[in-house]
């Protein structure tokens, strides 16, 4: 039930407390990993430290950093700390954000102010970028008014190189590239694009949004890792997750430039306010303290070892997941992912039926397409799940095949209207529709 009016009167915290425990009694069972996105969770102790620190800053905020000079010292260093991993030299300079998308709108928006300094001649910028690349850059294009050029796939799900430097032209302002990308984890071929964007003078993204807190690690501990970050030359800006496999409490991201002169054309500055002088780094105004020490907290727990050994442990626990799956008669994985995200297809199952018949049994699935694929995303929820995984995915393999017309409905049905259409109106239309009945009242 949806209480629709203003509480007339207060209610005692105890009793809040209680009904917020409550409310979570329906939501997705991440903490015995049967959820397979949404949640990166290291282990009890990150998440006990990240609660507290978040709790110690929950009522500061990060605006203006004259005011609290503990939360500038805390971004600063987790900024510095990250550009340090990321292969950043002296000149490297960055700013924390809410996370990924705020991360790559601003990578956008700068390489867009960036071409409006120095190419003005450039009245329609355009963005090359891989089809795999995060929802996050087309959005900015939407928002900034730049045309995204996507990129197609090899047959190993990276970007396909030759086509990329084919569609690079007078316009293009950003060339962009995964490390690795969310569909299938497969990283793009980073120093190849690089090399275009060298070649043509343009700046060139790497977002690694999802991969700049677990390929740094992998590396370590000795899997073979190709170059991705500022070590590469051309790689003028990154994006990096605190929230996801840093395991930093939601709404913590870093945007990272390779030099200051560049990044200027981040920032948004007004001195004619009555209210006074104002200069915001991004997009946000008020930022919660919360966020920021929350990072500080975990990295400075972790150090590089901490997170070396949850990478190694949980590049196990992902082999072990792989290895289980592609036993199964009729999946196998796509492509070569590097890290402990991953996509599963199938000539001959349908997966969205098998998904559906997972979801009956409280696994929380992940449905792609183009091609039809299940997602994975391993952390440490998952150390003692996978087998009872595997078995419900064989028990939901063999309900499918017996009675495939049950299935039918579902997101066989809705995959499959999507799939159909000439022209993705319909789709958008209906996606539009659910996204306002989320928060409607009835
Ligand atoms: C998660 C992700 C993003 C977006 O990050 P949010 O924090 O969800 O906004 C961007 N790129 C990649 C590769 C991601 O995995």
């Amino acid at each position: 039930m949806v209480q629709t009016q203003f509480p007339a009167a207060g209610t005692e915290k105890n009793k809040v407390l209680e009904q917020l425990q409550a409310l979570r009694g329906e939501d997705a069972n991440w903490r015995d990993g049967r959820t397979w996105s949404l949640v990166y969770y290291g282990g009890e102790e990150i998440a006990d430290l990240t609660r507290q620190a978040y709790q110690l800053f929950s009522q500061e905020n990060g605006l203006n950093p004259g005011a609290f000079p503990s939360l500038r010292q805390m971004e600063t260093e987790v900024v510095s700390m990250t550009a340090d991993l990321l292969g950043g030299g002296s000149g490297t300079v960055g700013n924390m954000t809410s996370g990924g998308t705020e991360s790559i709108l601003m990578a956008v928006k700068t390489a867009r102010d960036y071409a409006r300094a120095v190419r003005p001649e450039i009245h329609q910028p355009e963005m090359v970028l891989p089809v795999t690349a995060h929802p996050a850059f087309s959005k900015a294009a939407a928002y900034f008014d730049i045309k995204a050029v996507y990129v197609p796939l090899t047959e190993e799900y990276r970007a396909d190189v030759s086509v990329a430097r084919r569609l690079i032209n007078a316009n293009t302002i950003l060339l962009v590239g995964s490390a690795p990308a969310y569909p299938h984890g497969v990283m793009d071929p980073i120093e190849e694009l690089a090399g275009i964007a060298l070649e043509h003078h343009i700046p060139f993204h790497v977002d690694a949004c999802l991969g700049g807190f677990m390929l740094p690690f992998l590396k370590d501990i000795g899997e073979p890792v190709p170059d991705f970050d500022f070590r590469v030359p051309g790689v003028t800006s990154m994006s990096a997750d605190l929230h996801k496999y840093g395991y930093a409490s939601k709404g913590a991201s870093v945007v990272l430039y390779r030099e200051d002169e560049y990044r200027q054309h981040q920032f948004y500055v007004r001195s004619d306010w009555p209210g006074g002088l104002f200069a915001s780094p991004t997009m946000a105004g008020t930022r919660p303290g919360g966020a920021i020490a929350s990072a500080w907290a975990v990295l400075h727990y972790l150090g590089r070892d901490g997170y070396n050994h949850l990478a190694e442990s949980t590049l196990q626990i992902t082999r072990r997941l792989q290895e289980a799956l592609i036993a199964v008669p009729g999946l196998h994985i796509l492509g070569n992912p590097q890290m402990s995200v991953f996509a599963v297809g199938s000539e001959e199952l349908n997966l969205y039926a098998v998904a559906d018949e997972l979801e009956s049994r409280g696994w929380h699935m992940d449905r792609q397409h183009l091609p039809p694929s299940l997602h994975f995303m391993v952390t440490q929820a998952h150390r003692n799940s996978v087998d009872a995984f595997i078995d419900d995915l064989q028990k939901a393999i063999e309900e499918v095949a017996a009675r495939p017309e049950a299935y039918a409905e579902g997101s066989t049905a809705m995959y499959g209207m999507v799939g159909s259409l000439p022209d993705s109106s319909l789709a958008h239309g209906f996606m539009r529709d659910y996204l306002s009945s989320m928060t409607r009242k009835s």
